[in-house]
């Protein structure tokens, strides 16, 4: 392991402790759970010192590659993510965006700051929306397989349909990352939109499970994340195999993943939130959202 990597291994772990820590004692957050039953911090707004934070990481010249994807419609999208992005996600920190998409040419000039990149990847179109979001995961896999290793030292993978409105930043790195989902965060397990059918490899029994994770925002370590995406691909290509297709595709099997992988630390739908315009009493800050979109007019099918 080189130094750079172990001190990241290092300082991750005792950040979270010391998180985890400074959590139960911070004031005003006794309305939200803020660690897991596995003593995983959950970052809500009120839990964290962005300063402190800011000062243990940026002196390491980290590297945090973002994946998006825009396929078809969705390149509408990408102009308003990355100039929000650069207003917001990681500031001060080296940040290298990877967009996919098959429409190169619709990618709009954005300005980036100093040390932030775009590179540009062209992918096949596909005529079916779950096909799409499906094969984020093979794709996701190669890049960190073929590309990435010598490039970064953190990943987060984010829906495209989307908009910063406050800071993320170094307080959300951890080897792995997931964000509550932000229409399940306060509903009873039974409620939770798992695979229920025991014939998909996504399959979750009644009973079981933790929190219900987005599929649009996860992340952690190159080496993490790769065998997060390894895996997932594996199961929905077995799934395939036997003509099942979990509910809600790759984001069902990210759940069972989780669900046999626990994630390190947590984000708060702070971090995936529904739309700018609704709010919920625990939501103090909303600083990542799905934009509101017309299914019928961006999707390729129903
Ligand atoms: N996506 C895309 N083109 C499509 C459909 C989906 O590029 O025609 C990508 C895009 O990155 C989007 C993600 O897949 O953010 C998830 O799809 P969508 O937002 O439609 O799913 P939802 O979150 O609404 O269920």
């Amino acid at each position: 392991m080189e130094a750079k990597d172990l001190w990241i291994a290092l300082i991750t772990r005792v950040y979270d402790q010391l998180l985890y820590k400074q959590s139960s004692v911070f004031a005003g957050r006794t309305d939200v759970a803020t660690v897991t039953s596995w003593s995983a911090p959950i970052i809500w707004e009120g839990t964290f010192d962005s300063a402190l934070i800011d000062s243990i990481y940026q002196s390491q010249n980290l590297t945090i590659a973002t994946t998006v994807f825009a396929l078809g419609k969705y390149t509408c999208f990408v102009k308003d993510f990355l100039e929000s992005a650069e207003e917001h996600y990681f500031v001060g920190f080296r940040v290298h965006y990877y967009l996919f998409t098959d429409k190169p040419e619709s990618v709009p000039v954005v300005k980036m700051g100093e040390h932030r990149s775009l590179t540009v990847q062209k992918v096949q179109s596909l005529n079916r929306w779950q096909d799409i979001t499906m094969n984020r995961m093979e794709k996701l896999e190669k890049l960190i397989e073929n590309e990435l290793a010598n490039d970064a030292d953190f990943i987060f993978c984010l829906d495209v349909d989307t908009k910063f409105y406050a800071r993320w930043g170094a307080e959300s790195l951890g080897h792995l990352v997931g964000v509550i989902h932000p229409w399940l965060f306060d509903v009873p397990r039974d409620q939770f939109t798992y695979e229920r059918r025991p014939e998909s490899k996504a399959y979750i029994p009644a009973g079981e499970g933790d929190y219900y994770y987005a599929g649009g925002a996860f992340g952690g370590s190159l080496e993490d994340v790769h065998h997060l995406t390894k895996t997932c691909r594996e199961q929905l290509n077995i799934d395939a195999a036997n003509s099942i297709e979990a509910v809600w595709q790759e984001e069902s099997h990210l759940n069972k993943y989780f669900l046999l992988n626990k994630p390190c630390k947590l984000l708060s739908p702070e971090y995936m939130w529904r739309d700018i315009n609704t709010s919920a009493a625990q939501i103090k800050i909303i600083r990542f959202t799905n934009v509101p979109k017309n299914y019928a007019e961006v999707r390729p099918n129903p």
